[in-house]
């Protein structure tokens, strides 16, 4: 099964792989969907796997927050030649699976505390006819507060109190050591403290994996480190097909694909981001296996071409 690193990606992510559908969609311009979230959920099957993705909000993010290092100019001209603004809108979409009896999750959305516009998976995953207390499993690709601090209610309790958790061992040892918070630079002080307070929250939840590890039956996490030290990406397979959820590795439907070399503004380790997005892009081509990004344009689904000397997202 999948490793700690990349390299094994080409050998498992089969060719075979596809959503169904994805193929003929294959040809449909990136900015052809709208920008703003959906209220319905989407659903789809990868093999037996039911995957229901519903929107936790929507996300603004200011060019110079994440392409500090990127002369603004020329970003915002490739950024204008696709029709996008120059600040971008990230989707938060999270993921509802049904599989063998399971009720997974995969990242759990935010708080409106950390910013207004999201926070609002919760109430739609239950308008979606789902209960909290059926949740099994929840598994999350790393400990930000778009993606884990949804998993804690508003009196401070767990949200999906009979779930296991599961998460990298790297990612869960970086942000529950003591004192991290104060080692941090003053603008990542009050994220950090809050990541930890919540992770103290469900940590007898936790089941901390190994990256590589098979979590669950078809359901394996892939180290894509650099966003955060032990982000991973979510590789599900079923019968002849497979999804990687990425998670935060690849967040930009355009700079990400078309510029994986420029310093993302979000990332922990900007140098070691670059490098798992272009390993990243370099195996989801070349195995043409679908990609569901937790940032990308609502529902986030699509698969990844090669384009010139780089590459482009096309959406399913
Ligand atoms: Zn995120």
């Amino acid at each position: 099964m999948i490793r700690s690193t990349l390299s094994p990606l080409s050998h498992t992510l089969s060719r075979r792989g596809f959503v169904a559908g994805l193929a003929a969609a294959a040809t449909a311009p990136v900015l052809s969907r709208p920008a703003l979230a959906q209220a319905a959920p989407h659903v789809f099957k990868v093999g037996e796997v039911e995957i229901t993705v519903i929107s936790d909000g929507t996300m603004s993010l200011p060019l110079s927050f994440v392409l500090p290092k990127t002369d603004a100019k020329t970003a915002g001209d490739l950024l204008a030649a696709r029709g996008q603004s120059p600040d971008l809108v990230a989707q938060v979409n999270v993921l509802v699976l049904k599989t063998a009896g399971k009720l997974v999750l995969v990242d759990t959305g935010g708080t409106k505390d950390f910013m207004p516009t999201i926070g609002g998976f919760a109430d739609r995953f239950e308008a979606a006819g789902f209960k909290p207390d059926d949740v099994t499993d929840v598994v999350l690709t790393h400990a930000h507060p778009d993606h884990l601090w949804g998993a804690i209610d508003a009196l401070d309790e767990p949200r999906f109190a009979k779930a296991r958790v599961h998460m990298s061992i790297v990612e869960r040892d970086f942000w529950i050591k003591d004192g991290l918070a104060e080692s941090m630079p003053d603008a990542l002080k009050g994220m950090t403290a809050g990541t930890y307070r919540r992770l103290k929250i469900i940590e007898s939840q936790i089941a901390a994996a190994k990256p590589g590890a098979e979590i669950l039956p078809g359901i394996s996490l892939v180290a894509t480190p650099g966003h955060t030290p032990g982000h991973c990406s979510v590789f599900i397979n079923s019968g002849s097909q497979s999804l990687l959820v990425g998670g935060d590795a690849l967040s930009s439907p355009i700079i990400s694909f078309e510029k994986p070399d420029w310093a993302w503004g979000a990332d922990y380790d900007a140098t070691q981001g670059a490098a798992t997005r272009k390993v990243l892009l370099d195996r989801l081509a070349a195995d043409r296996t679908p990609l569901l990004g937790y940032h990308l344009p609502w529902p986030g689904l699509g698969r990844v071409e090669r384009k010139d000397l780089a590459y482009r997202f096309v959406m399913a």
